[in-house]
C-alpha cells in the first residue's frame, strides 16, 4: 500500500469520530469559544440532526473580523459555508488531498448514507500520509540492514553479472 492509497475511514479508525460542532443559532463568539476549547479550526454546523454548513476561522476572519463585525451580535448561521463538501470512508487520501487543494480548505466531513462518521482535516491527512512513510521507511531499512548483514552468502566472491546482461 502507498501512503496516498489510505483510505478515509482508516484515518478516521485512527483518531477517532469525534466531530466538534454547533447549531447555526449560537453565536460567533461562543463557537469560537468552542473551537479554542477542542483545538480545533473547524466546526460542523448541524440543525435538527442535519449538516448545515461549516464554520471555520476562516469564516470569522473574512465575514466578521474584516468587516468590523461584532462575534457577539452574529449567529454562525449568518457566516458559516452552506454548501459543505463531503467525503465518502472509502475514498482515498490522494483523492482528499487534490479536493482539498483544489477547493482551498481544509476540512472534510466524512458521511456514508447520509450519515456523519466524523471530520478530517489536512493535518489529519499528513499526519497519516507521514506515518506510513515513516513504517515503509522503517521496513525497507530493515530489509536492507538484513540483506547486507548476510552478503555476500558463504562460498559466494559476491561478483554477480547483472540480469539481462548475460550473453
Ligand atoms: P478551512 O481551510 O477548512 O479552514 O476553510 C476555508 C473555507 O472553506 C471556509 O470558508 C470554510 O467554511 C470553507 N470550508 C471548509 N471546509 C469545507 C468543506 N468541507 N466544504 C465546503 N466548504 C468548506
Amino acid at each position: 500500500m502507498t501512503a496516498v492509497s489510505i483510505t478515509v475511514k482508516q484515518v478516521l479508525d485512527q483518531k477517532g469520530g469525534a466531530a466538534y460542532s454547533v447549531t447555526s443559532g449560537v453565536s460567533v463568539f461562543e463557537a469560537l469559544g468552542v473551537m479554542a476549547k477542542h483545538n480545533v479550526g473547524a466546526l460542523l454546523v448541524i440543525d435538527d440532526g442535519k449538516l448545515v454548513g461549516i464554520f471555520s476561522e476562516r469564516d470569522y476572519s473574512r465575514n466578521v473580523a474584516l468587516k468590523g463585525l461584532h462575534s457577539r451580535e452574529l449567529k454562525v448561521g449568518e457566516v458559516m459555508t452552506r454548501n459543505v463538501v463531503t467525503a465518502a470512508p472509502t475514498e482515498q487520501l490522494a483523492a482528499v488531498m487534490q479536493t482539498m487543494t483544489n477547493r482551498r480548505f481544509r476540512h472534510l466531513p466524512v458521511l456514508q448514507d447520509g450519515e456523519l462518521l466524523g471530520i478530517i482535516s489536512i493535518g489529519d491527512v499528513v499526519k497519516a500520509i507521514i506515518q506510513e512513510q515513516e513504517s515503509t521507511i522503517h521496513q525497507l531499512s530493515s530489509y536492507i540492514a538484513g540483506d547486507l548483514t548476510t552478503y555476500p552468502p558463504p562460498g559466494d566472491s559476491g561478483t554477480h553479472v547483472a540480469a539481462g546482461s548475460e550473453k
